[in-house]
């Protein structure tokens, strides 16, 4: 099974493709995360990267598209994929479909989250996450149980993103608008795209997103 979750900053992507990976099996990639990860590598293509996403623009379709490919070799996709953040713009669309084809397999569907923007202003300026596990949280819609400790792994270090503040967000909204949300009448033409509401419960959106895999089954 090869998912798209598609929507803005703060839509619910992560949370949403990590519930995913754990209940399915299908490996999440994030190409948020794996920037990161090269940045924190101090790698060429995480220097080339940091301050585009310090300042909300997207990272060149190439760098992209050389690290997803990368990813898609690793075995432990061949369960299936949740693209994160991924595609982003019209040309990584048309470039993953032929990556797809090349391997013999086919996108199942693509789940937009439509949520409002002051929620996802709300949402991405108290946005937190484990620093050891990558779970993500809220500091008021998806507390720890405990607080100051990791429900999935008891890590008591979290971080949050330098380009997670108000500013930013905006510009990255603006982005979006721009840049990714043509993929929505991309994937619509295609007959894959099913939308789900991202305002609801994180629990209700879970919902919503196993009846769209079930009618896929169906
Ligand atoms: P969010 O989940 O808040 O939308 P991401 O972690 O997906 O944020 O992305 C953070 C930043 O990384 C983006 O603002 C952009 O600079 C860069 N980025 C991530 N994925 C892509 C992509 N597919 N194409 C271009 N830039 C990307
Ligand atoms: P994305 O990956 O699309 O940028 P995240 O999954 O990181 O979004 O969610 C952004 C923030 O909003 C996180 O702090 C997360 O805990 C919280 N969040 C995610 N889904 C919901 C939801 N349905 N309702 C309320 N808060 C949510
Ligand atoms: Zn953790």
């Amino acid at each position: 099974m090869n998912l798209i979750l598609l929507g803005p900053p703060g839509a619910g992507k992560g949370t949403q493709s990590k519930i995913l990976e754990e209940k399915h099996g299908y490996k999440q990639l994030s190409t948020g995360d794996m920037l990161r990860a090269a940045i924190s590598a101090g790698s060429d293509v995480g220097l080339k990267a940091k301050a585009i996403m310090d300042r909300g623009d997207l990272v060149s379709d190439d760098v992209i598209l050389g690290i997803v490919a990368e990813r898609l070799g690793k075995p432990d996709v061949s369960n299936g994929v949740v693209f994160d953040g991924f595609p982003r713009t019209p040309a990584q669309a048309d470039a993953l479909d032929k990556m797809l084809e090349g391997r013999g397999q086919k996108l199942d569907a693509v789940i937009e989250m439509k949520v409002d923007d002051e929620v996802l202003v709300k949402r991405i300026s108290g946005r937190f996450t484990c620093a050891k596990c990558g779970k993500g949280y809220h500091d008021e819609f998806a507390k720890p149980t405990a607080a100051g400790v990791c429900d999935a792994c008891g890590s008591l270090e979290f971080s949050r993103r330098p380009d997670d503040n108000e500013k930013t967000v905006r510009d990255r909204l603006q982005v979006y608008n721009k840049q990714t949300a043509p993929l929505v009448d991309y994937y619509h033409k295609k007959g894959n795209l099913h939308v789900v509401d991202g305002m609801a419960d994180i629990a209700l959106v879970t919902v919503a997103i196993e009846n769209v895999l079930k009618g896929l089954k169906a």
